[in-house]
């Protein structure tokens, strides 16, 4: 029920000037936000790396609605992959878009031609890039066109929802040689129809998918903060005798950061998902929505006058 009321709040443009004009605490952002411009997003980059952190950078903004907006999205990615390449980070650093931050909502084919050129720059750089997935209406749309990016980029990596029942059959279809998935549970509001409703089912629905993906030729990247989950992860991992470098942890910016650096620690390949950008409303009220505790978090730096 919480959780409806805060993603519903994450579309709220009322909610979003309400919250816009609080005095807001600078650390709470900054807890989840690495700053709002490219420099900042390098900055933390940098942090990271010399954690043996690797990261993915998300330049924050979806459901742009016109080309301009499209392109300055472009060219925020291809600014950021340049810096990162200037620094010698961009081994260390990917980035992940947003179809939808892209074009995808009013012109697929400009979100596709706006993909391809980021990827271009990210291959100059040697490094890669992963498309999120947003909602249940996008899933379709968005398989196929990292599909074809990947005709020219075939490490151009994409992500699956465990909370869809199709997931599963989507794993196995997409556990082919050199193909990058994120496994998530999904962060979006769906209905029954298509996604599972109790945690449990999404939970044991990332437990099917971790095995179709770890017992494929790709390349899994286990995007979660479950201890559980991790844990099962690095069971199948050696079950299917894979080497700790064909496969990766991911977790959120700010979301259980001991645990990034002792999984590092222990070997294994962990990035860090780092937004950056003016745009943090709607990121933020999602990961409000997934852990409603983080809610006494946000009031208290609601109330601060600091
Ligand atoms: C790298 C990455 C990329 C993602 N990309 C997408 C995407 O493209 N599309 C999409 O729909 N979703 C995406 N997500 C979000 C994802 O779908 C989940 O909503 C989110 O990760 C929470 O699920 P969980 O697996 O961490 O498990 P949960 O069941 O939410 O949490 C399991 C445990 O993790 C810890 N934990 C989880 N969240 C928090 C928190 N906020 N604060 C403190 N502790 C916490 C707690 O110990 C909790 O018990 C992404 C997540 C990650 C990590």
């Amino acid at each position: 029920m919480l959780r409806s009321v805060i993603l519903a709040a994450a579309r709220s443009k009322k909610m979003e000037q309400f919250v816009g004009a609080a005095p807001i605490s600078r650390s709470l952002v900054k807890r989840f936000v690495a700053g709002k411009t490219t420099a900042e997003a390098v900055a933390v980059a940098r942090e990271l790396a010399s954690k043996n952190l690797l990261a993915t950078f998300d330049y924050l903004g979806e459901d742009t609605l016109d080309a301009e907006q499209a392109d300055a999205t472009r060219d925020e990615y291809v600014r950021l992959l340049k810096a990162l390449k200037a620094e010698g980070l961009s081994h260390m650093a990917e980035v992940s878009v947003k179809l939808s931050a892209l074009g995808q909502m009013f012109d697929e084919e400009s979100a596709f031609a706006r993909a391809h050129e980021i990827a271009s720059v990210a291959a100059d750089a040697g490094t890669t890039v992963t498309a999120d997935m947003e909602d249940h209406t996008t899933t379709d749309s968005t398989i196929a066109t990292v599909e074809r990016l990947r005709e020219d980029f075939p490490s151009f990596g994409t992500v699956l929802q465990t909370y869809l029942r199709r997931t599963e059959d989507d794993s196995k279809a997409l556990a082919y040689k050199d193909s990058r998935i994120r496994l998530c549970k999904g962060a979006y509001n769906e209905p029954e129809t298509v996604a599972y409703q109790r945690k449990l089912d999404v939970d044991l629905s990332y437990v099917r998918c971790i095995n179709a993906l770890m017992a494929g030729e790709g390349y899994p990247m286990l995007a979660t903060h479950d201890p559980r989950l991790v844990e099962i992860a690095i069971d199948r991992a050696r079950w299917y005798d894979r080497d700790p470098d064909s496969f990766e942890f991911q977790m959120l910016y700010g979301i259980r950061p001991t645990e990034h650096e002792r999984l590092a620690n222990e070997g294994y390949r962990m990035r860090v998902y780092v937004p950056y950008g003016d745009q943090w409303y709607g990121y933020l009220m999602r990961r409000l929505g997934e852990r409603p505790s983080n809610m006494m978090f946000f009031a208290r730096s609601l109330a601060s006058k600091s």
